[in-house]
């Protein structure tokens, strides 16, 4: 029989979880598959816990794992991954914006032999303003032109890992961890099934235009190095095009048009002062990243547990 493991970060989604539960429940009506669902709780400020403590005493095939304060999404899928056992692990959202009938569909990719099934979404979510998913789109598009990875844009942390890439994911101690990349990253035989995202249940979305930018930029310095190299090589040719306008000046000197110009100074200035900074800034964030993995701390602490 195969087991099935089912991995839900849960932040403040009090009122979404029991209707997750019955909705997953109908979804495994074949006798060949034995489910568990496992909820993390990611600090979550509201009732969440107490409803989770509730249903994990009534339900056996529930757990729960709680953090000690929040963590983020990836750690809290992280954790489920560390503790499953299980032949087949899936991960997806509390709200019930990943439909839970994907589910069969994905065992079935499965069974064809497909260690990765992941889920993206369509249409770019309709719910979405014109400006986020402009946004998204750039971030993909950016994503996949600096790092070797070909994220879909619209790629989702819904999806299906076989135990085979969960062992090769679980001893990764990656400090800020995006799974959405090194679930590609790791490779084996891996398949995209479309979905269109239903509207979020209860609650509101916890994601902010600046967490979603901080996302990005986390996303991208953890799989490419490709921006330092970019800044390389802008400095490289702003330098080299410098060396041109040396004889430029000094033969307009001797031909007797002397230059001029308090304009042309502040605008050179300003461009390149920002240049630098920006490109300091990149630097910045690849040390930061070093800094914070060379304390080695743990990716989330683990309050309690059932
Ligand atoms: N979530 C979490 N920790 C966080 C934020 C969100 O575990 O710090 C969970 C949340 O409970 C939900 C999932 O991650 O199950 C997706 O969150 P949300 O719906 O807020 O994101 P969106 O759908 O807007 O991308
Ligand atoms: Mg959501």
């Amino acid at each position: 029989m195969t087991k099935v493991e089912i991995i839900v970060p849960v932040h403040n989604e009090e009122k979404n979880i029991s209707l997750l539960v019955q909705e997953i429940e109908h979804c495994f009506t074949a006798e060949e598959q034995e489910y568990k669902i496992c909820f993390v709780d990611d600090g979550s400020t509201d009732q969440s816990l107490e409803v989770l403590k509730r249903l994990t005493s009534e339900n056996k095939k529930l757990s729960y794992i709680s953090f000690s304060r929040n963590f983020g999404k990836d750690a809290a899928l992280k954790a489920g991954i560390d503790k499953s056992d299980a032949d087949v692990v899936i991960t997806m959202d509390a709200d019930l914006q990943h439909p839970p009938e994907l589910i069969k569909q994905m065992l079935q990719l499965w069974k064809e032999g497909n260690q990765v099934v992941y889920a993206y979404r369509e249409e770019a979510n309709q719910q979405a303003g014109f400006i986020h998913r402009m946004s998204s789109a750039i971030f993909y598009k950016l994503m996949n032109k600096l790092s070797d990875l070909k994220l879909e844009q619209g790629i989702a942390d819904y999806r299906l890992i076989d135990k085979s890439v969960v062992d090769i994911i679980r001893p990764m101690q990656e400090n800020d961890i995006f799974l959405r990349g090194l679930v590609k990253w790791v490779g084996f035989q891996q398949i995209g099934i479309p979905y269109t995202p239903d509207e979020r249940l209860e609650g509101k979305s916890a994601y902010s235009k600046k967490k979603l930018i901080n996302l990005a930029l986390q996303g991208i310095t953890s799989f490419s190095t490709r921006p330092l190299y970019a800044a390389a090589y802008l400095g490289f040719t702003f330098s080299a095009l410098s060396l041109l306008y040396i004889p430029y000046v000094f033969i307009s000197f001797l031909m007797g048009h002397p230059h001029r110009g308090w304009a042309s100074l502040i605008v050179t200035v300003v461009f390149f002062g920002g240049l630098q900074l920006t490109i300091l800034g990149v630097m910045g964030l690849y040390l930061g990243k070093l800094f914070m993995q060379s304390k080695q701390r743990p990716l989330y602490i683990i309050k309690e547990e059932a």
